[in-house]
Order: structure tokens, then C-alpha cells, then sequence
């Protein structure tokens, strides 16, 4: 059997699952290729405890190319552009040929589409979450205001838990009574997707906490100088301190590529991964898959994770001479963190007809100590 040579593109969730399985997979003959522009992976659910201070970024970052003494080859680079047909990619400037591709480049963050967005704070990358925990620091009264500035984000959970942890951190401070907490978003209810099972608990968190709750406004501009968002419906909302998420994008190299349409994300199988070229998968934020009633699967890591997992197993089981029998059925889950030390579970299987089925429990202190074992477990068994 010829040595084969698989290619896999971004090295987040999904890139690391796939690479790590099948390294241990496959043959020492066939080479495992990952690729990323950045040498240093960040765990983001953690980013919310980052923004506290109650975890610092270099303790959730690691060195991507840790993963050499597995086998895995690392490769730095830009993937400038793929050709899915002819199975070649270009990674700064150097064309490398595939025999199988994963593509699990993420999303990209684009904010220069809605006016003032840019200069918004956000706790959606670790820098952002680094430099709003200096800023809570000095905050002790005023309006804030947590918007999602649109569809699709990643993790459509994050948002509330950083309403319901800034909530606790005031608290904490004895500040609360002089702070106002509003979310705002362009989503129906809280977390669509997930069905109404799960619509109803996160709500009663939020009032629970008296946190002010906005549906179905989208976000049109922001004026950083009267501190007001303006929505396109003609409405509008002040604040002191803004915090939002980024609008979410689809690479331009899968765009410009033919893996993903204009202003849309790739399109794969929702059980194989496979895209519409022979070899070729993608998995992660940078697919999307269709549900029931115009949702879709959220962008969530742990779908990165089960999606690989798939992918990955099955080209392993191809390039053994065997069937690719494995299939991905939209199971997930994610911790919710509502406070210090506790934490509520959203689980579930997300392609259940008509509606999800979708279960959140807790919050408790089990799930809290749950979710620190798993991080742990996480940046250990990856690095
Ligand atoms: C605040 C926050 C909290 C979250 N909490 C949770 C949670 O609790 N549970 C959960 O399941 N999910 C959570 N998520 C979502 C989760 O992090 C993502 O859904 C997941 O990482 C997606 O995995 P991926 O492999 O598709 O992409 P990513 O993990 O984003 O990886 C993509 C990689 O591709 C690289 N890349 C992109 N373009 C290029 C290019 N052109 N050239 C080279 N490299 C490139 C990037 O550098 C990146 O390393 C959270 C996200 C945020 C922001």
C-alpha cells in the first residue's frame, strides 16, 4: 500500500482531535500534516474565566508545536489557497499535495461591517478577554450592555455566561445594586438551537439574576462617543461598557476556493463530513449544517471534537482497506458557568426531529468541578 499524505488545516479543536486520532491510526508510513498560522493554541471556554482573572491565558495556552513528539508534523503557515480538485494546498507560498484534507480552519472574526464594533470590548478571543478583566477591575457603576452583534456566533452559550459570571463578579464586590446587566441579541430566545427545552432554564437564570434580556434586535451600528447601539429596527440602547461578540465569517480561503459559497460557510454531509470533492472534509465552525425549522448546528467545539473523531476514523479505516462505518449523530454538550464554583450542563442531541433534545441541569458545584477536570484534561492530553 503507497504511503498517503493527510492534510489538515487549522489547529483548534477539530485540527487537534484529527490529527492526534489518527496518528495513533494509522501506520508510521503515512504522514499526519497539521497546519496553523499560529504556534499557540488557546482553550476558549475558558476565556469567560480568563475575563475574571480567575485563570490566567498562559495557563490555558499551549505550544502547537508540542505535538511533534507524537508524530504529528506541525507545519507554521497561512493557507493561502486550496484546490480541492487537482488536492493541492498553499501554505505560505509552498504548495504541499494531499491525499486526504480536513479543512478546519474555524471561523474568522470581521467587525468593520457594523460601524463602532471594532472598538467594542469582547471576551471572544484571549486577548480581548485579558484586557476586559482590567477594565471590570475599574468599573463600579453604569449600565452594561452584553450584545450579540450577529448570526452565527460561536458557542451561542458564551454570551449568557458572561452575563451571569459578570453578574456573581459585581456581587462579589458589593457593587451590584449600582450595576445594570442587559443582553441583547438578534436570536429569538436564548439559544435556539438547542430547542425550547432549553430555552425556558436559561431564561430563569437570567431573571433570576436580574439581568435585562433583548431578543430579536440586530444590531445596526454603535456610537462609541454618546455611548448608544442603534438596531435596525429603529430602536436603541445606551451603555457604559459595551461588550460584544465579533461578527463571525467563513475563511475567504474556502470562499475563494469553491468549498464555500459567497457569503456562506462549506457544506458537507451531516453524518460523513464529506464535501462536495472526493478526499476532501471539513469539519468545525466552518461548516454548516442545516436542522429543522431554518436552524442550524451551533458552532460549538464539542461538535469540532465529535466531528473529527468521525472524519478521522473513517479515512484511517479507507486507507486500511477497510468501510468507513463511522457517522456523526449530533450528540453535544457544554458546561454552563453561572457563578464561582458553579456550573450547569447543556446536553443533548441536536438532530432530533422535530425539535433537539435538549436538557440543561444544575447549576451546581459538580458541574463547576466538571468542567475544571475536563480543561485539565483537555490541555494534558492534546500537549
Ligand atoms: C468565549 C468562547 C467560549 C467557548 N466555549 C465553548 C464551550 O464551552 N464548549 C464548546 O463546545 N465550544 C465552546 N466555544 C466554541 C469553540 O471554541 C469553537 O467552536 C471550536 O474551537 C471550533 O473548532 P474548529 O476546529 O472548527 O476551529 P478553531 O478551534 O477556531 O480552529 C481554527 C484554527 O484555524 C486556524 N486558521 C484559520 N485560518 C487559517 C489560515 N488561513 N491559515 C492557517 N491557519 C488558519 C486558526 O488559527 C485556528 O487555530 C467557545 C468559543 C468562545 C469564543
Amino acid at each position: 500500500m503507497a504511503a498517503k499524505r493527510i492534510l489538515i488545516l487549522g489547529a483548534g479543536t477539530g485540527g487537534l482531535v484529527a490529527a492526534h486520532r489518527l496518528r495513533r491510526m494509522l501506520d508510521k508510513e503515512h504522514r499526519v500534516i497539521l497546519v496553523d498560522r499560529s504556534p499557540v493554541y488557546s482553550f476558549a471556554p475558558s476565556f469567560t474565566w480568563v475575563m475574571l482573572g480567575t485563570r490566567d491565558a498562559r495557563r490555558i495556552s499551549r505550544d502547537l508545536r508540542s505535538v511533534q513528539k507524537k508524530g504529528i508534523e506541525f507545519l507554521l503557515g497561512e493557507v493561502q489557497a486550496i484546490d480541492p480538485t487537482t488536492k493541492q494546498v498553499i501554505v505560505s507560498e509552498r504548495p504541499i499535495d494531499f491525499d486526504y484534507l480536513i479543512v478546519a480552519l474555524g471561523a474568522d472574526y470581521f467587525s468593520d461591517e457594523i460601524p463602532g464594533l471594532g472598538q467594542c470590548w469582547t471576551f471572544y478571543h484571549i486577548e480581548g478577554a485579558e484586557g476586559l478583566h482590567e477594565r471590570l477591575e475599574t468599573f463600579a457603576s453604569g449600565r452594561v450592555a452584553i450584545v450579540v452583534s450577529s448570526l452565527p456566533t460561536k458557542c451561542p452559550a458564551a454570551p449568557y455566561e458572561g452575563a451571569l459570571l459578570i453578574d456573581d463578579y459585581f456581587r462579589r464586590r458589593r457593587l451590584r445594586h449600582d450595576i445594570d446587566i442587559h443582553v441583547y441579541t438578534p436570536e429569538p430566545a436564548p439559544l435556539p438551537s438547542a430547542g425550547p427545552t432549553a430555552v425556558e432554564p436559561v431564561l430563569e437564570l437570567l431573571s433570576s439574576r436580574e439581568i435585562g434580556f433583548t431578543p430579536g434586535c440586530a444590531l445596526a451600528e454603535i456610537d462609541q462617543r454618546s455611548n448608544e447601539m442603534k438596531f435596525s429596527d429603529g430602536g436603541a440602547a445606551s451603555f457604559d461598557l459595551l461588550i460584544a461578540t465579533p461578527v463571525h465569517t467563513c475563511p475567504a480561503v474556502l470562499r475563494h476556493s469553491g468549498l464555500a459559497e459567497a457569503r456562506g460557510w462549506v457544506a458537507v454531509d451531516r453524518e460523513t463530513l464529506a464535501t462536495g470533492f472526493e478526499d476532501v472534509y471539513a469539519i468545525g465552525d466552518a461548516t454548516e449544517i442545516p436542522l429543522s425549522d431554518d436552524r442550524t448546528l451551533p458552532k460549538a467545539g464539542v461538535f469540532a471534537h465529535g466531528q473529527a473523531e468521525v472524519v478521522s476514523r473513517n479515512i484511517a479505516a479507507e486507507i486500511a482497506g477497510g468501510q468507513p462505518i463511522w457517522a456523526f449523530g449530533g450528540q453535544g454538550n457544554r458546561f454552563l458557568s453561572t457563578e464561582a464554583g458553579k456550573a450547569a450542563m447543556i446536553s443533548g442531541n441536536f438532530f432530533t426531529e422535530p425539535e433537539p433534545d435538549v436538557k440543561v441541569r444544575g447549576p451546581n458545584r459538580r458541574w463547576h468541578w466538571a468542567k475544571v477536570g475536563f480543561e485539565r484534561l483537555w490541555l494534558w492530553r492534546w500537549f
